[in-house]
């Protein structure tokens, strides 16, 4: 089945008008031409509406970083899925390995999230990954199942058909190491495997993206492998030439 590669910017709690702007111009010079790839930016939050109306008229999507699990009340500092409905948002960022670590988001929370970008129309990205403990410990595809089973008990494997699965080792995120090649390769295709065994045509449907250290020299290979359909990109999303090569990586070459 071919799959339409997506490359998805995550500009963590970085920028500020001014740089923002100027990301985006040169995002959009650079990728609104490429054909057969999808991209998307993910500001932080009070950024939506400007990067929105900044990419009004592109071809680049927009993304939320975070959504909260609850539909309105006292939740102090949390956003909503009915907040970002007033702004441009095609999918939301869930269970990133920052909000896991970090805020002590557990599986069934990032579960209760998917299910809560999905009520409201978002595609979720629902980021998965082992750390360099686990994967040492020859816990990589377990950990990885626990993950994707959390959300299909939740949602149920259905709603895998409007998702995409980002998988995202902790011990590549922000530090320089990539996993190889192979090593992407044989996580996505156990999780495509868990998938299929639900449903094999949400499976071959499904996007997988890879996450953790990419950058312009090691992207074609490891968007090469059969199971990676794009990628989700931290650190080279805030340089415009980075990330548009990252996205002209992920094109088909003609
Ligand atoms: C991320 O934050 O999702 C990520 C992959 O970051 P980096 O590309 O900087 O490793």
């Amino acid at each position: 089945m071919q799959r339409t590669k997506l490359v998805a910017g995550n500009w963590k709690m970085h920028g500020t008008l001014a740089q923002n702007a100027a990301l985006i111009t040169g995002i959009k010079e650079a990728v609104d031409g490429l054909k057969d790839v999808s991209v998307a930016v993910c500001p932080p939050f009070p950024y939506l509406e400007s990067v929105g109306k900044q990419l009004y008229g592109s071809r680049i999507l927009l993304g939320a970083q975070n959504i909260s699990e609850h539909p309105v009340g006292a939740f102090t500092g949390e956003v909503s899925g009915d907040m970002l409905k007033d702004f441009d948002v095609h999918y939301t960022l869930v269970g990133h390995s920052e909000r896991r670590s970090l805020y002590d988001e557990s599986d069934d929370i990032v579960a209760a999230k998917f299910k809560a970008a999905q009520v409201c129309g978002f595609t979720p990205v629902l980021c998965v990954g082992e750390t360099l403990g686990e994967r040492e410990a020859n816990q990589t595809e377990a950990v990885l199942h626990r993950q994707v089973a959390a959300v299909i008990e939740h949602a149920g494997i259905a709603a895998f058909a409007s998702a995409v699965v980002a998988y995202e080792p902790v011990w590549a995120i922000g530090t320089g190491k990539t996993a190889t090649a192979q090593q992407a390769q044989d996580a996505h295709a156990a999780i495509r495997r868990q998938i299929a065994a639900e449903d094999t045509s949400i499976a071959a449907a499904l996007l997988v993206l890879y996450g953790g250290s990419v950058k312009p020299e090691n992207a074609q290979s490891i968007f090469a492998m059969p199971d990676v359909d794009g990628g989700l990109i931290g650190g080279a999303s805030l340089n415009s030439e980075d990330f548009a090569a990252i996205c002209q990586a992920a094109a088909p070459s003609v």
